[in-house]
């Protein structure tokens, strides 16, 4: 890795989208000190910075990393259980889990590798009391790691225990990380975590100034669970009595209040309708979309395009190699804009600045423009055609990143 500190070095490739604002042709960024100095014609950055090295991708385009708003590093695709109904689908993960944690560290390196290779530049990642932190914080990429935590066997097993159990937990992890990386609390989902725990954890890591990361609204055995306590996640969490609560998991979720502005929501995807994008719009909650693990696991489309009419900061996830295809997060975006017929433009915002947005670090990264880290995908593809975003997210999803550039660091090159 190259130490960017002291150093000014320019990017260049054939086109540069900074996707703040339009694409150049001929385009350059000029990094210093790990942070976006300029943006513009080659020509020009050059001109005005004769003694910066110069990185030029010909045949290539810049764009903002990505920036994967919901995603697990713990699994490794070979091991995952069949696809299928959700409730089927978490049993055989249940199943698979103590065999699992014997790879951890193998496959979160591998999979950290995967969406750096991919073109990711930061990643909101969720496992178990935070399991996947130091291979995050290896990789490169900058990011948070949501520590999961379950209320029955975290402290003394009630919800104050559990809570204050997780926040030292969320604390200790966050000691000597890496500047861009940190740890924070997960309420995992409605159907592992009482509302009194999930309250709690809410309250107190709102009180900090904190994320907080859930999965919500997710699939129809979920919806079944809150509303009826009835259905395949019920067979499965019998002892935990707190569904039949006669509500939607939105409504649920709001009134427990988990829906906030810190809160990232993975999924929205079974049971959210006009009066649930109400409610998510009026709590500034943002949603992490994830189209190919709610296919994939039998749960509904989530109505991303209302969401946004209704000013809901949506960003992409590409959930777990358990339930999707891969970690390239690209490639999940191009599932996005075909599933809800996105141009290019909004795929490209979706993947790199609303992500950043929907995690409340647009100021540090999402977009190429100065003073945000340097934080940029190179795909190899001189667009040509009339939705030249497309091209690009296309060629990403397809190739991955010829380099991958986190805070000034060339974190990936394909040589
Ligand atoms: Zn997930």
């Amino acid at each position: 890795m190259d130490s960017a500190v002291g150093k000014r070095s320019i990017f260049t490739a054939d086109f540069l989208f900074p996707v703040s604002s339009g694409a150049v042709r001929d385009g350059a960024v000029l990094v210093k000190d790990g942070r976006i100095a300029s943006v513009g014609k080659f020509s020009e950055v050059r001109e005005a910075n004769p003694d910066a090295e110069v990185r030029e991708f010909s045949g290539c385009a810049i764009l903002p990393g990505a920036v994967n708003t919901h995603a697990h590093l713990s699994f490794r695709r070979e091991d995952g259980p069949e696809y299928g109904s959700f409730s089927e689908w978490l049993l055989g993960l249940i199943e698979r889990l103590e065999e699992n944690d014997k790879r951890l560290a193998e496959n979160a390196t591998d999979g950290a590798r995967e969406a750096v290779e991919a073109g990711t530049t930061f990643m909101a990642e969720s496992s178990p009391y935070g399991g996947c932190l130091p291979y995050l914080a290896r990789s490169g990429m900058a990011g948070t790691c949501f520590a999961e935590f379950f209320p029955h066997e975290s402290g003394d097993g009630t919800p104050e225990g559990a809570v204050e159990f997780i926040m030292g937990k969320v604390s200790e992890l966050g000691e000597g990380l890496p500047p861009r990386v940190d740890a924070r609390v997960s309420v995992h989902s409605p159907y592992t975590v009482d509302p009194e725990s999930a309250r709690l954890a809410a309250r107190r890591t709102r009180e900090a100034g904190e994320r907080l990361a859930i999965h919500l609204s997710e699939s129809p055995e979920e919806y079944d669970f809150v509303t009826e306590g009835t259905g395949g996640l019920a067979d499965i969490f019998s002892s935990n009595s707190w569904g039949a609560t006669g509500k939607t998991p939105v409504k649920y979720g709001d009134g427990i209040g988990l829906l906030a502005p810190e809160t990232i929501a993975a999924h929205l995807a079974t049971g959210v309708g006009e009066e649930e994008i109400e409610i998510l719009a009026r709590s500034g909650v943002a949603a992490a979309h994830c189209p190919r693990s709610n296919e994939n696991l039998g749960c509904d489309v989530s109505p991303v395009p209302a969401m946004m009419r209704a000013g809901i900061r949506v960003g992409m996830g590409t959930d777990g190699l358990w339930s999707s295809q891969s970690l390239n997060l690209f490639e999940e975006t191009m599932v996005a804009v075909k599933l809800h017929n996105f141009d290019g433009e909004t795929g490209l915002r979706l993947a790199t600045l609303e992500g950043a947005r929907a995690l409340g670090v647009e100021d540090e990264t999402g977009s190429i423009e100065a003073g945000k880290y340097a934080d940029f995908a190179v795909v190899e593809v001189p667009p040509s055609g009339s939705d030249t975003e497309r091209e690009v997210l296309e060629a990403a999803a397809e190739n991955g990143a010829v380099a991958t550039v986190v805070g000034g660091d060339i974190v990936h090159e394909r040589l």
